[in-house]
């Protein structure tokens, strides 16, 4: 059977185990950045550490992303498929996907001054609801 799932797995040299296969077919169909305890709660027959362990390990072999400095105070996870950046709303905590970005002014700026060849990056900003009552000067 034809699995494109259990290649990328392999060829990310990760054993194509049914565990890791649902966990990473969950963070690829789920944009709501969860957390290990979120996934837990969807997917019990999972257990707790096998999902924290197993999203530490798609981290390392860079399929998955962290997304922290929420305000909740738990590491969050996405999957590392689709380059995006992060608002994340500092009252809710809800971390939203937002699209219309182009980072090649910020990567060229950056590698010109270090030096460095940008490989990769993470951009969070913050942000809260602007008030609609409050008369702006
Ligand atoms: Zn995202």
């Amino acid at each position: 059977m034809l699995n494109p799932l259990k290649n990328v797995l392999q060829e990310h040299g990760l054993k194509a185990t049914t565990q890791r296969l649902t966990l990473l077919e969950y963070m690829m169909t789920h944009d709501n950045h969860p957390t290990a305890e979120m996934i837990h709660n969807e997917l019990p027959d999972i257990s707790l550490a096998t999902v924290y362990n197993t999203l530490e390990k798609f981290v390392e072999k860079k399929l998955v992303v962290i997304i922290d400095g929420i305000s909740d105070g738990k590491r969050h996870y996405d999957a590392a498929d689709h380059p995006h950046y992060h608002v994340i709303n500092t009252k809710t905590n809800e971390i939203i996907d937002a699209a219309n970005f182009d980072p090649a002014p910020l990567i060229k700026a950056a590698q010109a001054a270090t030096g460095l060849k940008i490989t990769e990056y993470r951009i969070d900003l913050y942000g809260v609801e602007p008030n609609t009552n409050e008369v702006h000067s």
